[in-house]
């Protein structure tokens, strides 16, 4: 069966970056006014030659997705199961090579996070871990469902790369939806970037998404991590990648983030800067292409760049995020994977929403009937 994998193989990184750099206002026009849009009307949309048209791309985003979505804002909350990791990726503070306090958290720790997340009202669940394979596994992971699913009406992952039977089983065990970013899609880089362990593999990777898929997994969620590379190309690489997934793993939903690189620990910030404009036309863009997507937005995000880009495509947001094992109760001042810029909690970014005249949405019923 073919995957991905050969997908990409036909594709040049230097041919795409040169396609976009040549879009002209000619085709932003013909990408705007189309009823169905191709990736090639991607490529015009996520250009330079489609800035001065942001406006129009914003309030088209804006009513595609109160079409599909209502004036809705699902919330959701990270929980850091454990911070050890054998990778060396350079951009990660929780990288094999920071001298930092490990942790992975226990039965009884996982309780006492989830006490307190419950409390603020949380009914979709993200769980997060490094890459460490020995403690944190499939079994590990099996347990902590065990937990934490009379709790949550839903539960997400974003772990290191599974095989497909693994996926399945942690499907049955109550899993709805695996999230998995490539980083950035540029093969040669990406070593530069993922110097040691399992995730240096750049294919295996890439082939992951089709693992889930292949499992019968509710939803994949996936992303770049803007500011790695040229993020115009890498997000065209990404939309291939979300346009395969959806044609041949049709009855999976699909998300996307857009983290874009925050300070950690050891961290180098940015050679590839995206600005809060450009990051605005990119969620546009894919709004455009796409009606059915959910668009995340995280608390790496501050708070004005958030209340402004919730009504312009988002459908999904998280709050009051803790990106530290044991962040919400157990050690709350153990080190985090990344900054967070929107500190406000839950019940701040509720009531942001509110005010703005959209509803906070905290369990998603969709699941259940
Ligand atoms: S990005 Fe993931 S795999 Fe890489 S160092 Fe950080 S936690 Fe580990």
């Amino acid at each position: 069966m073919k995957q991905f994998k050969d997908i990409y193989d036909q594709y040049s990184w230097d041919e795409v970056q040169a396609s976009i750099q040549t879009k002209t206002a000619k085709d932003v026009e013909s990408a705007l006014a189309a009823t169905h849009r191709t990736l090639e009307d991607f490529k015009a949309l996520i250009s330079s030659a489609a800035s001065p048209y942001l406006e129009q791309m914003a309030q088209l985003s804006h009513q595609l997705t109160q079409k599909r979505f209502g004036k809705t804002i699902q919330l959701f909350a990270p929980i850091y199961l454990s911070n050890e990791c054998n990778n060396i990726c350079t951009y990660c503070g929780f990288s094999f090579d920071n001298k930092i306090k490990r942790k992975t958290l226990t039965a009884a720790e996982i309780l006492q996070e989830i006490n307190v997340i419950k409390q603020h009202g949380f009914n979709h669940i993200l769980l997060v871990t490094g890459e460490s394979i020995h403690t944190v596994h499939v079994d590990y992971f099996l347990k902590a469902f065990e937990i934490i699913k009379p709790h949550f009406a839903n539960i997400s992952i974003e772990v290191q790369p599974l095989s497909q039977d693994e996926y399945a089983q942690l499907q049955r065990a109550g899993l709805y939806s695996v999230l998995v970013y490539q980083e950035t899609y540029h093969k040669e880089k990406y070593r530069n970037y993922h110097l040691k362990g399992k995730k240096s593999n750049f294919y295996y990777r890439l082939e992951t998404p089709d693992r889930i898929g292949l499992a019968g997994m509710h939803k994949i969620g996936l992303g770049v991590l803007l500011g790695l590379e040229d993020w115009r190309t890498d997000s065209f690489f990404c939309a291939l990648h979300l346009d395969y997934l959806q044609k041949t793993y049709w009855q999976t939903k699909y998300s996307l983030s857009f983290p874009r690189i925050r300070p950690a620990e050891g961290v180098d910030i940015s050679n590839y800067h995206i600005s809060d404009k450009e990051l605005v036309q990119l969620i546009c863009a894919y709004r455009l292409m796409n009606e059915e997507l959910e668009i995340s937005i995280s608390t790496r995000e501050t708070e004005i760049f958030r209340n402004n880009i919730m009504k312009l495509g988002t459908t999904t947001m998280s709050a009051g995020s803790k990106t530290n094992p044991g962040g919400y109760s157990v050690d709350e001042d153990s080190l985090e994977q990344f900054e967070i810029s929107d500190d406000r909690s839950s019940a701040e970014v509720a009531a942001m929403i509110t005010a703005n005249g959209y509803e906070p949405v905290w369990k998603d019923w969709d699941k259940i009937f």
